[in-house]
């Protein structure tokens, strides 16, 4: 059976990809499921080239085509940070940027919501932005990108998601709902990875049509 490897080790990323990707005849399996439990080192300086960091990583641990996703928040009054730095924003302060390790998403929310203190919610504008890169079976990389606007609550809401979602406001609910009280169905409809995931998805449709998965 044609398979991708979706390069992460993060479940919540790992089920959002696979409901948006679900294509008939081709299994989509995460790292652990091949007993690989490092991660690559993410030291690009943009989103996109982290995401073919991590989707080269799998593919050269792997020997098969793999999907990274690379994402992060980015806040207007931050200039844009978190950024790449999204999951070890807590930790930045402390060990530096290259040398960082993932902080706990409670941390890293206390943080932004610190960091916003005072910031009136006209200046609390931010998106999420993910890219997408496919390593298909010769090597060759395929991107896409995409953005989730809207802004940044002054305290947590919802149970739902992972990261800083119960501190994002969605534009497209008129900053009322968090992604965290979202569906799975409704954050994955408006979410950046799920429109950057779709926008890649007719390139593995191709390929698998082709027999180039
Ligand atoms: P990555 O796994 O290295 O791409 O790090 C992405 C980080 O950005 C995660 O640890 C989250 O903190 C944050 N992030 C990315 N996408 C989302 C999302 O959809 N919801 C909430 N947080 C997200």
């Amino acid at each position: 059976m044609p398979t991708l490897v979706i390069a992460t080790h993060n479940a919540h990323k790992a089920a959002e990809i696979a409901a948006i990707i679900d294509l008939p005849g081709l299994e989509l399996h995460p790292l652990d499921d091949f007993g690989i439990s490092e991660s690559a080192c993410e030291d690009g300086t943009s989103f996109t080239a982290n995401a073919e960091i991590k989707a080269r990583f799998a593919y050269q641990h792997t020997g098969l085509p793999a999907l990274a996703d690379d994402s992060g928040i980015c806040v207007d009054a931050l200039a844009g940070a978190p950024g790449i730095y999204s999951a070890r924003y807590a930790n930045l302060d402390a060990q530096g940027k290259d040398d960082a390790c993932d902080a706990s998403d409670l941390a890293n929310n206390a943080k932004l919501l610190r960091a916003l203190e005072g910031v009136a919610p006209a200046g609390r504008g931010a998106h999420f932005h993910a890219a997408i890169c496919f390593v298909d079976a010769q090597g060759r990389s395929h991107f896409s990108e995409a953005d989730m606007t809207g802004a940044i609550a002054t305290a947590p809401r919802g149970e739902d998601g992972f990261g800083y979602d119960p501190l994002f406001l969605v534009d497209a609910y008129d900053r009322r709902l968090s992604s965290a009280e979202l569906s799975r169905s409704q954050k994955n409809q408006l979410s950046h990875r799920g429109q950057a995931l779709r926008a890649i998805r007719p390139l593995l449709e191709d390929a698998l049509r082709l027999g180039e998965l």
